[in-house]
């Protein structure tokens, strides 16, 4: 049930449900996505399902994780990414395969904490990740090239606008848990910010403030 051969039926089913990056393919083919989610989950891991992850959290679908990577690299190669919602780290450890580095930042500190372990033990050595609340962005690090924001806040925060890099582009789905969720992508141009929203989603809520 985790083997390589589930893993890349996994993928047969995304290229069948139109994704097209055969980088991103290739990645999803490789990276374990069992060893994300608790040994009680790891005979669905490759099922095209959101899991839960403990602390009330999911791993995001296999498909909506291919999607996301796919669109944000579409434009040709990245050099630093932000995410925010670390989770699992499966969202990072994919990235990490693509960019040459990637920032990451989760506001539940045992999430992060075994994100963490898995990044180590699977020796993702470009993944940096932080305790933090996402709504400040990791103003340090930045501007990025590209900012994946995988838990769906009411509005985006102004820093990650901020710490986009002219030419960057961000993904993000916009919306709250009552009403549907957009996922948008936000291009930040020499005068401004373009948006294109691209289908409806369903995502965590994006908490801000006290974590
Ligand atoms: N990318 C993750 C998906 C995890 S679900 C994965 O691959 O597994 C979204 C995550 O966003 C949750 O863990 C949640 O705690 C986190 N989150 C929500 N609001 C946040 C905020 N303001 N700052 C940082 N993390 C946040």
């Amino acid at each position: 049930m985790t083997s390589q051969r589930t893993r890349n039926r996994m993928v047969d089913r995304l290229r069948d449900r139109g994704i097209e990056s055969e980088a991103v393919l290739a990645t999803l083919a490789t990276v374990p996505r069992h060893l994300f989610v608790d040994e009680a989950m790891a005979t669905r891991a490759y099922e095209d399902d959101a899991l839960p992850i403990g602390d009330g959290q999911t791993i995001s679908q296999p498909y909506v994780v291919a999607r996301m990577t796919e669109v944000l690299l579409e434009q040709g190669p990245v050099g630093k990414v932000l995410e925010v919602g670390t989770g699992s780290g499966y969202q990072a450890a994919i990235l990490s395969q693509l960019v040459d580095q990637v920032y990451t930042v989760e506001r539940i500190k045992n999430l992060l904490d075994k994100a963490r372990h898995r990044f180590r033990a699977l020796e993702y050595r470009n993944v940096q990740a932080r305790h933090s609340d996402g709504s400040w962005g990791w103003a340090t690090n930045g501007p990025y090239e590209a900012i994946i924001v995988t838990a769906a806040p009411t509005s985006v925060p102004e820093p990650l606008l901020e710490q986009l890099q002219i030419g960057g582009r961000m993904i993000v789905p916009v919306g709250n848990q009552k009403r549907q969720q957009m996922l948008t992508v936000i291009t930040r141009t020499r005068c401004g910010y373009e948006r294109v929203e691209l289908s409806d989603v369903k995502f965590v809520p994006f908490l801000s403030g006290k974590f």
